[in-house]
């Protein structure tokens, strides 16, 4: 049996998918004339309860976007030290927007208002970088699933207000917090000045994200995604996957969360494991014993066929996923339960 537990990225389209992938309405998007592009991008608008929305090829490119337009060259934003925008998006912050960040290590990739006052420089003391804005991200990626309770994200927008910062979501994985949490879309639309969402991930499309705002900010979205190489034409296709997986594959995300919390429980049990990190949604992030070299085991795991990743210093990741089988799951249960170190 091959199993495949790197990422919840590499699923691809299911069958109902596919066909209305194939049944779409499309034109050119880049002169706003694809029928269904424009649709997905009304729906998570009002899903959300934002003015408007835009379609990006990637969760990065919606980020890096959102960036751009709160921020001017010089300046400064927020964020935790294990953010995707921080570490995984090629350094674009300073290439793309010339701006610096000020990292907070936060708890699980999560930061509360506190901790973000703590960062802000006064704004008239004009030797440091003017603090503009500050990016959640919600679940938390390198945190391993985290999600964040509404109340921290309330107190953190009273900061903002206060300061006069932007408030941005890299959301890649909100679909995940929703349903773990029962929380509804338009409670971060009303928090947030900026979310961008991602179809590619647990949602199981093939491609596509999409950052949401005011029409002033989408406005400017559009012109910056322009700059950044990211106008498609007949991307129907990709929207009406993206639609598609909204529709019907968002509540199967209770699904991967439930084999993420058997995939624990199981590893707590077992001699050659040292900890298990919390987790909340998708996510399995855990440490082996000293004694254990870590890709002698991802070697060993792999010639039985199941394949995950490390994260450096020491935490290996495994991510569940739609395409991540019942039987798949017993298989990875058996195998690991049954090694021996
Ligand atoms: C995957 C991911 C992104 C970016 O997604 P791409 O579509 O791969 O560019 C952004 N933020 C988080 C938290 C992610 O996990």
């Amino acid at each position: 049996m091959k199993v495949n537990l790197i990422s919840d990225t590499i699923t691809l389209p299911s069958p109902g998918m596919l066909d209305a992938m194939y049944a779409a309405k499309v034109g050119d998007d880049v002169f706003k004339e694809d029928p269904s592009v424009n649709a997905l991008e009304e729906k998570v608008a009002k899903l959300f309860g934002k003015e408007n929305a835009l379609f990006f090829p990637s969760g990065t490119m919606a980020n890096q976007t959102a960036i751009k337009l709160h921020t001017q060259p010089g300046e400064q934003l927020i964020c935790d030290h294990y953010s995707h925008i921080f570490n995984y998006e090629g350094g674009g912050i300073s290439f793309n927007s010339g701006v610096s960040c000020n990292l907070i290590e936060g708890d699980r990739g999560r930061i509360n208002a506190e901790q973000v006052a703590s960062k802000i420089n006064p704004p008239d003391f004009y030797h440091s970088p003017l603090s503009t804005l500050v990016c959640l991200e919600n679940t938390t990626n390198k945190g391993g699933g985290a999600y964040y309770e509404v109340s921290e994200i309330e107190a953190i927008r009273s900061v903002c207000n206060k300061h006069n910062l932007g408030l941005h979501l890299d959301g890649a994985r909100l679909w995940n917090a929703m349903i773990a949490t029962g929380q509804k879309p338009e409670i971060f639309g009303s928090l947030f000045d900026t979310i961008s969402i991602c179809f590619s991930k647990g949602l199981g499309a093939p491609v596509g994200s999409a950052l949401l705002g005011s029409n002033e900010d989408i406005e400017k979205a559009i012109r910056i995604r322009k700059i950044f190489g990211g106008g498609m034409r007949q991307a129907g296709f990709l929207a009406e996957a993206a639609s598609y997986a909204i529709d019907n594959h968002w509540e199967h995300l209770s699904e991967d969360h439930r084999k993420a919390s058997e995939l624990k429980d199981c590893l707590e049990t077992l001699n050659y494991i040292q900890r298990v990190e919390p987790v909340d949604t998708n996510i399995v992030i855990f440490k082996l014993i000293d004694s254990i070299e870590e890709n002698d085991f991802i070697k060993k795991l792999d010639a039985l066929g199941i394949r995950f990743i490390s994260m450096g210093q020491g935490k290996l990741r495994m991510v569940t996923h739609r395409d991540y089988s019942q039987l798949q799951h017993e298989y990875v249960l058996d195998i690991i339960k049954a090694l021996k170190f």
